[in-house]
């Protein structure tokens, strides 16, 4: 299994995240109880689009610092494969590495 490079945990999962938009119809329902009728927000049809700084990360579950900025990065970690942490514990992006 995977270890964490910042923390050394084994995982087998990332947690990901990323801004995005959300859109919804938002209704008014009735419900009905002992004390009479009564009204409330309803949401649904939701819906989610990319924002334009919707910066997506993968996250270490253990020790909850960002690790990687793209997929491609993030599955070939999974995967077992030698991959360097691509942001800090900011999660600005780090300068790419060269193999020597
Ligand atoms: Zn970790």
């Amino acid at each position: 299994m995977p270890k964490c490079p910042r923390c050394g945990a084994e995982i087998n999962r990332l947690r990901y995240e990323c801004k995005v938009w959300e859109f919804s119809d938002f209704y008014l329902a009735s419900y009905t109880d002992p004390q009479g009728e009564h009204f409330t927000g309803e949401w649904d049809d939701w819906e989610y689009s990319d924002a334009s700084d919707a910066k997506p990360l993968w996250y270490c579950p253990e020790c909850d610092k960002p690790l990687f900025a793209c997929q491609t990065t993030a599955e070939a970690f999974l995967m077992g494969k030698d991959v360097k942490v691509e942001v800090n514990v900011r999660g600005r992006l780090l300068p790419k590495q060269r193999k020597p």
